[in-house]
C-alpha cells in the first residue's frame, strides 16, 4: 500500500524513502498538509504529516472523505491536530513520543554560545575582510550561573553540558529530576532563578500554565546582561514584552529557535514577500538577537529516530496494534 508523506524536506526524503522503502512504497511531497493540499491525499489510506501540518476540522474531514484512515504525525507535539474531530471520524492518529533530546539540548547551547561570543557578527565581518575585535567580547561560562526552566529529558541533557562548562546549576520545574540533583542542581523559585542567572534556557512544554511564562514582569526580573535561550515553544515568551526590554538595551544575547507567531512563516521561504509581522521584523534587527527556524530537532540522529518510529507506527496500525505513540483510538480501560 502506498503511503503519502506531506512536508518532507530535501534532507529528509532519502532517509524516509530508505526507511519506508524496505516495506512500503512512499510518495513524498514538500508541501505541507493544509486545506489547499488535502485533496492530494484522496485514495491514500495512510498519510504522514509534519509538525507544521494544519490538521483542523476541515482538513480532517477532507482526508476522511478521500479514504484516509490513519495519520502518522512525525513529531512529538500534536497541538496542530484536532483530536476530537479525528476521534469522531474514527481515524487512527500516531505521533513520535520520544527522540534524541540531545538534538535540542545541543542546539540550545549552540544558540547560547553563538550570541555570547558574537559568532554571526564575527563571521559577517571576516567575509568582508574586517578582522577587528571591537564589539565581539563575550563572557566565560565557567563559574557563571545557568537557570534551566524545565528539567525533563531536554533540560537534563542541557544541564549535563552546563555541568561540563563548570557552571552553577539552578533549576525550576514542578518535579525535581534526580539526574540534575546528582549534578549539583539547586531547585529554586522561578523568580529566584530569573534574578540570579547569567543564562536562562527554556525547556518546559507550552501549556495554559506556561503560556507567557516570561511576561514583562518576569523579563524585568532577569539581569540586564543575561542571555536568554528559547528552544521549546514560542508561546512561553511574551515577544512584544521581550522587544520592549531589548529596545531598552537589556540582555547580552537572546537566541530563539521558536517564536509564538511562527506558523505560516517558519519552514518557508518568505524572502520575496512583504514582511507582515512587525514584531518578528523588529526582533531580527537587534544585534544581540539570533532567530532560527525551529531547527533544534533537525539532526540526522533525531530525524532518523522520528522516521524509524513513524514506520513502526504505520506497522502497528496495519497489524491492529497500539503503542505509547497511539493518540487515537485512546487506550480503553
Ligand atoms: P519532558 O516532558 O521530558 O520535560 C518537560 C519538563 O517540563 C518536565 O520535567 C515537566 O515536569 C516540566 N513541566 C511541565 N509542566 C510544567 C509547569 N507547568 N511548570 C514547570 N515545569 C513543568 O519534555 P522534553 O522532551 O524535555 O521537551 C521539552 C520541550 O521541548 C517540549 O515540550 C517541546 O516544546 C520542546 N521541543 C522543541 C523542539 C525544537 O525543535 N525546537 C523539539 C522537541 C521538543
Amino acid at each position: 500500500m502506498e503511503i503519502l508523506a506531506f512536508g518532507v524536506t530535501a534532507d529528509e526524503q532519502p532517509l524516509m524513502e530508505a526507511a519506508f522503502g524496505r516495506q512500503h512504497p512512499l510518495r513524498c511531497l514538500d508541501v505541507f498538509l493544509s486545506e489547499d493540499t488535502a485533496p492530494i491525499a484522496a485514495g491514500y489510506e495512510i498519510v504522514s504529516t509534519s509538525v507544521n501540518a494544519d490538521l483542523n476540522e476541515n482538513v480532517l474531514r477532507a482526508l476522511a472523505a478521500g479514504g484516509t484512515r490513519m495519520i502518522a504525525q512525525r513529531s512529538t507535539g500534536f497541538n496542530n491536530i484536532d483530536l476530537k474531530v479525528a476521534t469522531e471520524l474514527g481515524l487512527t492518529v500516531s505521533r513520535v513520543s520520544y527522540y534524541s533530546p540531545y538534538s535540542v539540548a545541543e542546539f540550545a547551547w549552540t544558540l547560547a554560545m553563538a550570541v555570547n561570543r558574537r559568532i554571526v557578527r564575527a563571521s559577517n565581518r571576516t567575509r568582508d575582510f574586517d578582522f577587528r575585535l571591537n564589539g565581539l567580547m563575550g563572557r566565560d561560562m565557567h563559574g557563571r550561573t545557568v537557570g534551566v526552566v524545565g528539567t525533563g529529558k531536554i533540560g537534563a541533557a542541557f544541564t549535563r553540558i552546563a555541568h561540563g562548562f563548570g557552571m552553577k546549576l539552578l533549576g525550576w520545574d514542578i518535579e525535581e529530576n534526580p539526574d540534575c540533583l546528582a549534578l549539583g542542581m539547586q531547585y529554586v523559585t522561578k523568580d529566584e532563578l530569573l534574578a540570579a542567572c547569567d543564562l536562562v534556557s527554556l525547556h518546559v512544554p507550552l501549556l495554559p500554565a506556561t503560556h507567557h511564562l516570561l511576561d514583562a514582569a518576569a523579563l524585568r526580573r532577569m539581569k540586564d546582561e543575561a542571555i536568554l535561550v528559547n528552544s521549546s515553544r514560542g508561546g512561553l515568551i511574551d515577544t512584544e514584552a521581550l522587544v520592549d526590554e531589548l529596545r531598552a538595551g537589556r540582555f547580552t544575547g537572546v537566541g530563539l529557535d521558536v517564536y509564538e507567531a511562527e506558523a505560516g512563516v517558519f519552514f518557508m521561504d518568505r524572502s520575496l514577500q512583504a514582511v507582515e509581522d512587525d514584531t518578528l521584523a523588529r526582533l531580527v534587527t537587534f544585534p544581540q538577537v539570533l532567530v532560527t527556524s525551529h531547527q533544534a530537532y533537525f539532526t540526522h540522529d533525531a530525524v532518523g529516530q522520528i522516521i524509524e518510529t513513524t514506520v513502526a507506527n504505520v506497522e502497528d496500525y496495519l497489524a491492529g496494534r497500539r503503542s505509547e505513540n497511539t493518540l487515537i483510538p485512546a487506550p480503553t480501560g
